[in-house]
């Protein structure tokens, strides 16, 4: 489809994503005049002329380079589809990468990456917690080939992670550093330019060890991990970028080089996202600044009333950082704002926190984030239940810990919901 960067531009002036997730890379003209580009639910294209698909196949398949202003062609939809293709370059604009991959959920985009990028003898660098998903994939697949996963806290400084690498060093290679930041559930930021410098230093001719981000908490609109050195950038377009709880799709940013290899690990694996899933996705755009502007707001409202409710310990928040804490300047550097994911401590344990869940009404009671809606959850007992009880106390996940994902509705609704359930605890 060639580049769109003119696009871009109005009478010389760059305009935001927001104003062009509705039209950019799709022209009305393709489709009969169709304001908003169909689902195209075909698995295979036609060529015009049998010369056309050979020169399809060539640039698919890296016979050759393909021309600065010619066509990718599409061949079949497990390699491209124009759903998928318009979706992508819409995801650029927010984290201004060159290309992206779309993907049928946040774990086929990791899979797919850790695949791409790690050779048996490798170790991965990875912040803890991960997400669950991610954490199974480290721990229980990837050592199956080889590949060692080496873990350390979030909220570590460089000289803690390079003292647990002086460990490995000696009988593996760095094949890959694997962060989230901020932490689930904890919110616990990582720097990203100090870990960018790590797999940086181990880059070599032949390897790439490639910097990752899983930015599904605070992207694409809050933080932009390519421009603090990172190489990737993953998201789980589940959650704030498809945004109304009702689909799984993932997504994988970065330089033209690197995407393109991530492109043809997804061709074999058959991870791409099918052509609905692109269409909700590009459907869900349109809103998501407002939508997530809307969720950052009412959940700095929500964390300021939790700061000072008796029967909360404890609330973990990025707005609520304090100068002088390393983590403040980790986010001042990174962030532009806090996100819509608020952690506290209950006063009490389990039975409390069950308590309060269990007395909700407007706030469901369910695991994911990032939609619409909002939910709550206790991660010791739901999303971070595989983790030993040990493991979950070092990582700051307590007994006594709720995680809120803010959505849209009245804040002050919210609130009251809130309100209430503390006082049935
Ligand atoms: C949900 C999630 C994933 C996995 O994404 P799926 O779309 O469910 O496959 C990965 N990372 C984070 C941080 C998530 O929240």
């Amino acid at each position: 489809m060639g580049s769109r960067k003119d696009e871009e531009f109005l009478n010389g002036h760059r305009l935001k994503p927001e104003s062009l997730m509705m039209s950019y890379g799709y022209n009305p003209q393709w489709s009969e005049g169709a304001i908003k580009c169909p689902i195209f639910q075909t698995s295979t294209f036609v060529f015009e002329s049998a010369e056309d698909g050979k020169a399809f196949f060539e640039v698919a398949y890296g016979l050759r380079e393909q021309d600065p202003d010619e066509d990718l062609g599409l061949i079949y939809s497990r390699l491209n589809n124009p759903d998928l293709e318009i979706l992508e370059d819409r995801l650029t604009l927010w984290d201004d990468a060159e290309a992206a991959a779309m993907f049928e959920s946040g774990m086929a985009a990791i899979s797919t990456i850790m695949f791409q990028f790690l050779r048996p003898g490798d170790y991965v660098l990875h912040s803890e917690p991960v997400y669950g998903g991610t954490d199974y994939l480290l721990n229980h697949v990837l050592p199956n080939f080889d590949i060692k996963p080496v873990g350390f806290r979030a909220g570590s400084s460089q000289e803690e992670i390079r003292e647990i690498m002086d460990g490995v060093e000696e009988e593996r290679q760095l094949g890959m550093v694997y962060i989230e930041t901020p932490a689930n559930p904890t919110n616990e930021m990582i720097d990203i330019e100090k870990c960018a410098e790590i797999a940086h230093e181990h880059k070599t001719e032949e390897k790439e060890v490639p910097m990752v981000v899983d930015n599904t908490f605070l992207g694409p609109l809050f933080q932009h991990p390519l421009k603090h050195d990172a190489d990737l950038v993953i998201y789980s377009a589940t959650k704030f970028i498809g945004g109304h709880s009702d689909i799984i799709a993932g997504v994988c940013l970065g330089s033209e080089k690197l995407i393109n290899k991530v492109q043809t690990l997804r061709t074999i694996f058959g991870t791409m996202g099918g052509p609905w899933t692109g269409w909700l996705t590009m459907r869900s755009l349109e809103t998501l600044k407002l939508r997530m502007t809307q969720q950052v707001d009412n959940a700095k409202y929500i964390a300021d009333f939790l700061s000072v409710h008796p029967k909360v310990d404890k609330v973990h928040y990025l707005d609520l950082l304090e100068e002088g804490d390393p983590q403040y300047d980790i986010y001042q550097k990174q962030c532009d704002e806090p996100g819509a994911i608020v952690s506290f401590e209950i006063d009490g344990g389990e039975k409390e926190a069950f308590k309060f869940l269990n007395s909700l009404e407007l706030i469901h009671l369910a695991v994911s984030l990032g939609g619409t809606e909002s939910l709550a959850e206790h991660p010791a007992t739901m999303t971070h239940s595989d983790i030993e009880p040990d493991e979950q106390r070092r990582m700051g996940i307590t007994d006594n810990m709720v995680r809120l994902s803010i959505g849209v509705e009245n804040k002050k609704d919210l609130v009251e919901d809130l309100k209430q359930a503390f006082e049935q605890v």
